[in-house]
């Protein structure tokens, strides 16, 4: 059994705890590795390197660090069948799926591989006789990232491309659940020609999180995982002087209007509530119904959530892989269990699921509910597994007031073919990301990613250029040229002319 290091100032380290954590294959429910978890004084090391790193790496002309990240890219092109089954065999999701997710991480690289546009300032000559003004984003300093188990490339991937682009050195410390990807990236990256300390990965729980919520040389924190943490990593990193971004949890409903083409809307929901076991923060767990469409549709996802086929990630022929724990499995029976004690009807029901030859992974086949209501916690609360609850709405209006008071807001998306409809949804939704018969509007790299309410701490979202805004701060000079043209002291507030 291999002992996971952290990897610091461009190499492994195994740092001065003695305390660790174990890692299952979930296909198999077997303990694979252990992973060292930082201490405090493991955290302080490990900025104090990324702040030794700042001011070179940080002075580097853009272009030069964009060559370094076209470099990574390349590197990580090569070496994603790798990485891809490093992502299956930690979290447990489908090969494609995983490979999926990979590629929506790399372009993020690719979209920082154009900084030096990205950090174009803003000048205006003359603003006021033989004065300029010209605004520039500089770099913030060392910037620490805290990312959750379930997108184990590419949300760390959201952060750290961007934050090293725009000049800063960065602190990753990823989920303790499957933390092997992380580690591959820093060390491909260091391939690419990064200097080290530039990317630094420490792995670790509460103990090395709330290290870098103190420590006073981090500038920054983005945080992605659960809304109760995200909250208290906004709340304490803020109390800190920091800069945060904190992404939470969410509830993500998907509204089918009546007119809608029914295939495309069941197909899409099947990928969007089952793909990935449901553990996605866009996964579509809440199903609409609009109307008279409510049996039609329970009809026809029942046969297709009945037909799931489940198995371990990486078999090919697998539509959903197993969950990442053996405790989130037992969770996410629990909210089975409660949505049948609390009325709903369980049209699917996938708790006694078995597979032959893998009897001990964590697999749960997809579940689904009929006439689930608004005050059910099965409705209110995450799930975060493949179960998905069908509610009955009698018309749009009465689908947009269901979404907008729910708290969470993180994705949601519409099937219909009223132009007018879809149009009108998109704008009176209070959520972040909308798709319209789109299933999983996930923004590409060059929008970006975040959610509303409760589902997002803090004012910039992930990536494109709120990224870049989070990761920089802007200063405005103003100056005048030539010189030795000024009078007498002026008391009074300046004005141009
Ligand atoms: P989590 O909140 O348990 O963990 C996230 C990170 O916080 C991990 O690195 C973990 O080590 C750390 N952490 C856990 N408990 C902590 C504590 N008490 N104090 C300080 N740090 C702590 O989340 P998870 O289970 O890894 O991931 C699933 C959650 O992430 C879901 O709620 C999902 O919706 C959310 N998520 C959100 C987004 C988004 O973009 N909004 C994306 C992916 C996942």
């Amino acid at each position: 059994m291999t002992v996971i290091k952290h990897f610091v100032d461009g190499k492994p380290f195994e740092g001065s705890s003695k305390r660790t954590s174990d890692i299952f294959n979930p296909a198999t429910g077997e303990k694979v590795n252990k992973v060292n978890l930082a201490s405090k004084a493991d955290i302080d090391f490990a900025v104090g390197k990324a702040k030794k790193a700042f001011t070179e790496w940080s002075n580097k002309p853009a272009v030069t660090r964009a060559r370094v990240l076209f470099k990574f890219k390349e590197l990580i092109e090569k070496n994603s069948d790798e990485i891809t089954k490093l992502i299956v065999s930690e979290h447990g999701k489908v090969y494609e799926d995983a490979k999926g997710s990979l590629t929506r991480g790399l372009e993020v690289v690719e979209f920082a591989c154009g900084i030096p546009h990205l950090l174009k300032g803003e000048f205006t000559e003359n603003v006021g006789t033989n004065i300029d003004s010209w605004s520039v984003r500089q770099s913030l300093g060392v910037c620490a990232g805290i990312t959750p188990f379930n997108f184990p490339a590419m949300v760390p991937m959201w952060m750290f491309p961007i934050a090293i682009a725009c000049g800063n050195t960065f602190v990753l410390k990823p989920s303790e659940k499957d933390p092997s990807c992380s580690i591959k990236l820093a060390q491909l990256f260091k391939e690419a020609g990064l200097p080290d300390g530039v990317f630094n990965v420490v792995n670790g729980d509460k103990e090395s999180v709330d290290a870098l919520l103190t420590n006073k040389d981090v500038a920054a924190i983005s945080f992605v995982g659960s809304t109760p943490i995200a909250k208290y990593i906004y709340e304490n990193a803020a109390k800190n002087e920091k800069r945060v971004q904190a992404l939470g949890g969410a509830k993500n409903h998907c509204v089918i209007m009546p007119d809608c083409d029914l295939d495309q809307a069941v197909n899409g929901l099947m990928g969007a509530a089952y793909g990935s076991a449901g553990e996605r923060c866009m996964a579509q767990s809440v199903a609409v119904a609009v109307g008279n469409i409510g049996d039609k549709l329970v009809t026809e996802l029942s046969k297709k959530v009945e037909s799931l086929k489940v198995g371990p990630g990486s078999d090919k022929t697998s539509e959903m892989g197993p969950l990442i724990t053996k405790q989130h499995l037992e969770k996410v029976k629990s909210y089975v269990d409660l949505g049948i004690q609390e009325g709903a009807k369980l049209l699917v029901d996938g708790r006694s699921i078995k597979l032959q030859g893998f009897e001990n992974g964590f697999y749960i086949g997809g579940c689904l509910f009929d006439n689930v209501k608004p005050n059910m916690r099965i409705y209110k609360e995450e799930i975060f597994g493949p179960v998905l609850s069908v509610v009955r709405v009698k018309d749009f209006d009465s689908a947009v007031n269901l979404v907008n008071e729910h708290e969470f807001g993180n994705g949601t998306s519409i099937y219909t073919r009223d132009g007018d409809v879809g149009r009108t949804y998109a704008n009176k939704i209070k959520v972040g990301m909308v798709g319209i018969n789109i299933p999983i509007p996930v923004p590409m790299a060059f929008h970006s990613f975040g959610g509303w309410k409760r589902s997002l701490f803090g004012d910039q979202h992930m990536h494109g250029m709120e990224g870049v805004r989070f990761y920089t701060k802007l200063k405005t000079i103003t100056s005048r040229w030539p010189s030795g043209l000024a009078t007498n002291p002026e008391f009074v507030m300046p004005t141009m002319n």
